[in-house]
């Protein structure tokens, strides 16, 4: 196995298990998304990229080098809510008169796509403000928030999937797993038979996933905490014995083990390295943000800061660190004279792979 590249074999693999890899440009910092056609009875796309006329024109061209076209397609799986993921759906299914299917808790977020905008906004504006975004930083973000949107779609969703059930295609049977915490409908399609498992964002080989911050899918109000929910996730996935996950973004893992282990190490570090922060003095999470990753780019904003409340959430879990209200803003605390390297492990439940040595 080298480090960089997927070896000749693995490719076959996933080849002579009937996937084909497309990957669709988007207009995101990302780059490109993996779409996944199984070649199987029904003809079936994973995932179909961001809502744009170049995404479509890709896809076709794509599609066309493998012998087949948009109008050939009978299904399309949805992994998740974002955008570079779910934009096509619509074009795709009204074209091919596909079936779609979803996470059942997603389904009124597929179908009322963009409805919700406001309040969203709404929210994401009030909780950056309570932690320390500038008001004219928000409004900026506002902005390009909704012209993001124009790359999603609405899209009608025949076949609601729920958690546990099997997808029987013609050769192959592949289990739904919901797995949130890069996003709240994230959902795995695991085929035990072949051990391949296909994570979109769950998983991915060269970038952490990031825990964005989202409203609940059951319109309940309570702010989830993405990272600890993302933590209890990937430990589920690292019990899976996959020889082959596939990605959202970049190349497949064939480890997938020692990859999860890595990202768990990596959150440790940077939950210990705010609270090295924090014990210094109270700051809000734009401060500390501002303290790890510099002046970012306006677009980043909501991102880090969702990375930031994601780790603290960690430590106040834990009881190193509280919030305290400071007029209109939140700042945190450490509760305590600790040093960041006496806080002991702060991954929820326990780090799997220091169980086991
Ligand atoms: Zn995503």
């Amino acid at each position: 196995m080298t480090e960089e590249g997927t070896p000749v074999e693995v490719w076959e693999r996933i080849s002579e298990a009937g996937i084909r890899v497309m990957r669709i440009p988007t207009p995101f910092q990302v780059g490109r998304v993996n779409t996944y056609l199984l070649e199987d009875d029904p003809l079936t796309l994973v995932d179909a990229g961001p809502n744009s006329g170049k995404a479509l024109d890709e896809l076709e061209r794509q599609l066309e080098a493998l012998g087949h076209r948009i109008e050939d397609v009978e299904l399309v799986i949805i992994t998740h809510q974002h955008i570079d993921h779910l934009g096509l759906v619509d074009i795709i299914a009204k074209r091919s008169r596909a079936e779609v299917a979803a996470l059942d808790l997603l389904v009124p977020f597929v179908e009322n796509f963009g409805s919700d905008a406001e309040r969203d906004d709404e929210e994401a504006a009030a909780l950056m403000l309570r932690h320390g975004i500038s008001e004219e930083v928000v409004r900026a973000l506002r902005q390009v928030t909704g012209s993001f949107r124009a790359w999603g779609s609405k899209a009608h969703v025949t076949r609601p999937l729920h958690d546990g059930e099997t997808v029987t295609l013609g050769h192959r049977t592949l289990e739904v797993q919901h797995r949130p915490g890069h996003s709240p409908s994230d959902t795995l399609l695991w085929d035990a038979d072949r051990r391949i498992l296909i994570a979109a964002d769950h998983l991915i080989k060269h970038i952490s996933s990031n825990p964005l911050i989202s409203r609940p899918l059951d319109g309940s109000g309570e702010r989830t905490q993405a990272l600890v929910t993302y933590l209890g996730s990937l430990k589920e996935t690292r019990e899976l014995p996959a020889q082959i996950v596939l990605s959202g973004h970049g190349e497949p893992i064939t480890d997938h083990r020692s990859l999860i282990d890595e990202r768990f190490a990596m959150h440790q570090r940077r939950a210990e390295k705010l609270y090295g922060l924090i014990a210094d003095r109270p700051q809000t999470g734009h401060e500390l943000a501002q303290a790890l990753w510099g002046d970012v780019a306006v677009t980043q904003a909501f991102l880090t800061l969702s990375e930031v409340i994601g780790h603290v959430d960690l430590l106040v879990n834990a009881g190193h660190v509280r919030e305290v209200e400071d007029g209109e803003v939140v700042r945190y605390e450490a509760t305590s004279e600790r040093s960041a390297g006496e806080l002991g492990d702060l991954i929820p439940g326990g780090n799997p792979a220091l169980g086991r040595v």
